[in-house]
């Protein structure tokens, strides 16, 4: 399957090739038809899918031959945060480079004087933040009575911001003739009604099971000590030699101070988050890919809308305390089809969040653990001890060779693709419910993080 045979035109199909994209992936060989054909969407699809270019390479195609008024944007992507608005803006001039179509991106935190005289001039595609959109709703330097197409990306983190209200406000000032298009990682109740209310005959594309990791992504538990955590992750991060990391606090302060501490142990990291100013976020970020620093340490709204390719290392300093977050931060590795590895350093109190953790996932994640690192209270020890042994120096082999007692949850390289490798310590262990016992922690001997 190519991009032109899903109907793109030569222009895009060279853009996209010029990206280097040989193959559309799923979300993009379910989508770019329908959405061609002027149909509406509703994407069940998380980040790391290909979905931008989803939505973006046929939005292009189908307003490729107007043109727009000034002020007036016929084409609006909505996105949660001004990461993903870059993002999101910068492929829409990727792609579009061979058409005559304008774009732009506004968000918060930057000057509105040159968004207002850029929206003057005339933009075809508008990618913004609810925020900022609205501001210049209310100054009078926007009108979104020519929209198009109407795209919400990342719904569900829209909704896990409280934009919900902001979302109505710009849904009112849509023309009622539109496209629209409405992707969400998550499928709650909220999702559903928000996509009833907007989507009209929807085609329906689903790529990774709602709810679920992304297929790629190699998950596991790391039980450790709370005042051990730091120590464990330069561990991991040394003896692994792992090269770019992107690790999760859930405070805005802790994310500060683990970047500091790293630095100390030798360790080149920066923080990224909401107090950050936009161009210090951007530098970071821009480190980060450069690989001038070696771990992005990011809270959760700061994190959204990031896009490494090839990210190789996710880890859960702390636990998410929304379990959903849980998805979207490990949905940064593992992007497009590549191997991940998302590791989670959990302490007892965090035990309670693992279990809401793993409802949504509906399965357990393999638990191991790593030598001079064990948490005294972890019940079934006996069967974390023998893990243990097993993997000494086992830092070292993320995403490689994997030893014959590495559990590993999902579709990993190395031993036990499929969690199901054998010759491990622990029982096998499905992807899903679906697959039989493996869900059931009941019957499992999995060393669970808990204590009593
Ligand atoms: P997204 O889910 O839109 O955040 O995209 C995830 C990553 O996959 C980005 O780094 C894209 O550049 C990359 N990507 C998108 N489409 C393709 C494709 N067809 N082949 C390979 N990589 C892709």
């Amino acid at each position: 399957m190519t991009f032109s045979e899903l109907g793109l035109n030569a222009t895009l199909s060279e853009a996209v090739a010029a990206k280097g994209y040989t193959t559309p992936t799923p979300i993009q060989a379910q989508s770019i038809p329908a959405i061609l054909t002027g149909r509406d969407l509703l994407g069940g699809s998380q980040t790391g899918t290909g979905k931008t270019a989803a939505f973006t390479l046929p939005m292009l195609q189908r307003l490729a031959t107007g043109k727009s008024r000034p002020r007036s944007p016929r084409g609006l992507v909505l996105t949660p945060t001004r990461e993903l608005a870059a993002q999101v803006g910068e492929s829409v001039t990727t792609y579009g480079k061979g058409l005559h179509l304008s774009s732009a991106v506004i968000f918060g935190g930057v000057g509105i004087h040159p968004q207002i005289e850029r929206l003057r001039r005339g933009v075809d595609i508008l990618v913004a933040t609810p925020g900022r959109l609205l501001d210049h709703v209310s100054q009078g330097t926007i009108d979104l009575s020519q929209v198009e197409i109407f795209v919400l990306d990342e719904a569900d983190r829209m909704l896990d911001m409280g934009f919900i209200h902001d979302i109505r406000k710009v849904l009112k000032l849509l023309p009622a003739r539109r496209q629209n298009l409405l992707f969400s990682a998550t499928y709650s109740p909220e999702i559903k009604s928000l996509a009833d209310g907007i989507l009209r005959d929807p085609v329906e594309v689903e790529v990774a099971r709602r709810s679920s990791a992304a297929e790629t992504v190699t998950q596991v538990i790391h039980p450790v000590a709370k005042a051990d955590k730091r120590r464990l992750l330069s561990q991991l991060i040394k003896r692994g030699n792992w090269s770019q990391v992107l690790v999760f606090t859930r405070t805005k302060h802790g994310a500060n101070r683990l970047a500091e501490q790293l630095g100390i142990d030798g360790i080149p990291a920066a923080a990224i988050h909401g107090n950050k100013s936009q161009s210090a976020r951007t530098k970071a970020l821009a480190d980060f890919k450069a690989n001038t620093i070696r771990v992005l340490v990011a809270t959760d709204v700061a994190s959204r809308g990031i896009d490494i390719r090839l990210l190789p290392h996710v880890v859960n300093y702390e636990l998410p305390n929304v379990p959903e977050d849980y998805v979207h931060r490990i949905g940064r590795t593992g992007r497009a089809g590549e191997e991940g590895c998302a590791c989670s350093l959990v302490s007892a109190d965090e035990r309670g969040l693992l279990k809401d953790i793993e409802k949504v996932l509906k399965r357990p994640i393999p638990v191991e653990n790593i030598e001079g690192f064990q948490m005294a209270e972890v019940d079934g020890l006996e069967d974390a001890r023998n893990t243990s042994r097993g993997n000494q120096g086992r830092g070292r082999s993320q995403g490689g060779g994997g030893g014959g007692n590495r559990p590993r949850g999902n579709g990993g390289g190395g031993g036990g693709n499929g969690g199901n490798g054998g010759g491990g310590n622990r029982p096998p262990r499905g992807r899903s419910g679906a697959g039989g016992g493996g869900g059931n922690r009941r019957n499992s001997s999995r060393p669970r993080v808990a204590s009593r």
